[in-house]
């Protein structure tokens, strides 16, 4: 007897798990975990608060918070996940092919590349891309993404 897969509803991005933007720092990241982790952690179970899931829910999604968490800690596990997420969504959402030559350097923004989208948000280009690496950057404020080719090094 199956029971379906009710999983496959749950399944959310790491950064939806961990209630955070795609361009979220390492920082914000982290105080985000340290409240969900809090929330949900299983030695808080006895006591839920009104309207939060209680019981194997909350275990389930602590271990998804921590999974998430272990992944998006380390820059280089977070851009391959990035990479494998936006290439599942690549066929509908490539929205243009780019070189680091379309991005421009805002000083104000800390010195980052960024490229500003149709809708009016950003393409922020990661500080350590490997020269010849192709990386998929999406959009900070819509789903749009946008694949960058950087030069080969010279
Ligand atoms: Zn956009």
């Amino acid at each position: 007897m199956s029971r379906g897969s009710e999983t496959d509803s749950h399944r959310l991005s790491f950064y939806d798990v961990l209630e955070v933007s795609r361009t979220a720092t390492l920082e914000e990241i982290r105080r985000s975990y340290q409240t969900l982790a809090l929330r949900y952690h299983p030695d808080k179970r006895k006591a839920p608060e009104r309207g939060e899931a209680v019981g194997d829910e909350s275990a389930d999604q602590f271990i998804r918070i921590d999974e998430a968490w272990k992944t998006l800690r380390e820059e280089r596990l977070r851009r391959i996940y990035d990479a494998e997420q936006m290439q599942q969504a690549e066929e509908c959402f490539v929205n243009e092919i780019l070189t680091e030559a379309d991005f421009e350097r805002d000083a104000e923004q800390g010195d980052m590349l960024l490229r500003t989208c149709r809708c009016g948000g950003y393409y922020i280009l990661p500080e350590d891309v490997q020269p010849g690496e192709s990386i998929y950057v999406s959009c900070d404020e819509c789903s749009l993404i946008v694949q960058v080719n950087t030069a080969p090094q010279r």
